[in-house]
C-alpha cells in the first residue's frame, strides 16, 4: 500500500483527507510543518498533502525545505488550502507542488488527482530504478556509479571513516570470447558480476558494471586490511564458478582485483584514488593475474602470493 502523509494544523481538516484516502492508501497524519518534515525524511511516503497556512513554518516554507533536501526532493507534493486566488497557486507551482488543490474540496476531486499523482510516482520510480541498472548483468551501471561515488566519497570526508575503491577486470578475456564466442562471454560478464555483487550488499557498498569485462567497487568503513580480505574472498568466488577457460591461458575463468583504502581529507581527489586502484590492478595482472594487490593511505601495500 502506499503511503501519503498528510501535513495540516487542523486535526479537522486532516482527519477529513484521511478518511477520503485511507481506503486505498496507508495516510499518516501530522499537525506541524516540523512534524512533516521530520516523517517526510524517514518514513517512505509517495506523496505528501500540505496545508498552506499553518502557524511558524507554512506550507509554502516547508514546501521549500522539502524541495533542498535530497531525502525529500522527490517526493510529489499537493498543495492544500483555501487560498484560491491565482497568485498563490502559482506560487506553490514554481516552488515545486505537482498541483494545488482550492478548499473546500470535493473528495473525488482528491481521490482522482492523488490517484494521478500516485501513478506518476510510481511510473517515475520504475523508471528511475531500470536507468540507474546495467541491463546484462543486473548490477549498477556506470552512469549511476558515477553519481554514487561521489556521494560515497562525500560522506567518507564528512563522517571521517575509511572508503575502499577497488577495480576488478576478468583475466585473458579477450581469449575467451575468440574461443567461445560473444554470446558466452556475455554469460561469463553476469555470472561474475553475480558472484561478486552477492558479497557487497550492505546498504553503503556499491558494486558497479565500468564498462566492457571491468567492474568497480565502493565500500565505506572498515580497514584496508578488512577491504583485501573481503576483495580476496571475491576473487575466490569467482573462481568458484569454476566457468572453464580456454586450457592454455587457465582451466577456469578467473578476475583480477586492485584497490586502496583511505580516510579521504577534504583536499584529496577521488579521481587520483582510482587511478591508483586502477594502478594496484594493473600491478595483480603483471605479477601473474587472478589475485588481489591492495594500497592503503598508510602506505602499506599487500598482494596475494601465489
Ligand atoms: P587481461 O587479463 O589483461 O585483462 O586480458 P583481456 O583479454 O581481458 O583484456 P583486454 O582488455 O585486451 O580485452 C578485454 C576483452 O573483453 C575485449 C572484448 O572482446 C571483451 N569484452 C568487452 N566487453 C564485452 C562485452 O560486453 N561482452 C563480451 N562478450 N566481451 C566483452
Ligand atoms: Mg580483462
Ligand atoms: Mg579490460
Amino acid at each position: 500500500m502506499e503511503r501519503i502523509l498528510v501535513i495540516d494544523d487542523s486535526p479537522v481538516q486532516a482527519n477529513l483527507l484521511k478518511s477520503i484516502l485511507d481506503d486505498v492508501y496507508d495516510v499518516t497524519m501530522v499537525h506541524t510543518a516540523e512534524s512533516g518534515l521530520h516523517y517526510a525524511k524517514t518514513g517512505d511516503y509517495s506523496l505528501i498533502l500540505l496545508d498552506v497556512i499553518m502557524p511558524s513554518i507554512n506550507g509554502f516554507e516547508l514546501l521549500t525545505l522539502l524541495q533542498k533536501e535530497s531525502s525529500t526532493r522527490h517526493i510529489p507534493v499537493i498543495l492544500i488550502t483555501s487560498l484560491s486566488d491565482f497568485q498563490n497557486e502559482e506560487r506553490g507551482l514554481t516552488l515545486g507542488a505537482v498541483d494545488y488543490i482550492s478548499k473546500p474540496f470535493h473528495p473525488m476531486v482528491v481521490k482522482a488527482r492523488v490517484n494521478t499523482h500516485i501513478k506518476l510516482y510510481q511510473y517515475r520510480a520504475q523508471i528511475e530504478r531500470q536507468a540507474t541498472l546495467d541491463q546484462l548483468t543486473g548490477v549498477a551501471n556506470r552512469r549511476y556509479y558515477n553519481t554514487i561515488s561521489l556521494e560515497r566519497w562525500q560522506d567518507a570526508v564528512r563522517l571521517g571513516v575509511p572508503i575502499s575503491i577497488c577495480m576488478m577486470d576478468i583475466d585473458k578475456f579477450k581469449v575467451y570470447n575468440d574461443t567461445f564466442g560473444h554470446v558466452a562471454g556475455d554469460k561469463v560478464i553476469a555470472a561474475v558480476a553475480g558472484a561478486a555483487s552477492a558479497r557487497l550488499q550492505r546498504a553503503t557498498d556499491l558494486f558497479a558494471r565500468y564498462g566492457g569485462e571491468e567492474f568497480v567497487a565502493i565500500v565505506l568503513g572498515g580497514s584496508a586490511a578488512d577491504a583485501f580480505e573481503h576483495m580476496k574472498g571475491i576473487r575466490q568466488a569467482v573462481e568458484n564458478l569454476r566457468i572453464p577457460h580456454n586450457e592454455t591461458v587457465s582451466p577456469w575463468v578467473t578476475v583480477s582485483i586492485g584497490g586502496v583504502t583511505l580516510y579521504p581529507g577534504p583536499r584529496d581527489s577521488y579521481d587520483t584514488h582510482l587511478k591508483i586502484a586502477d594502478t594496484m590492478l594493473y600491478d595483480a595482472k603483471r605479477f601473474g593475474r587472478n589475485q588481489v594487490v591492495w594500497y592503503s593511505d598508510k602506505m602499506e601495500l599487500w598482494r596475494e602470493h601465489k
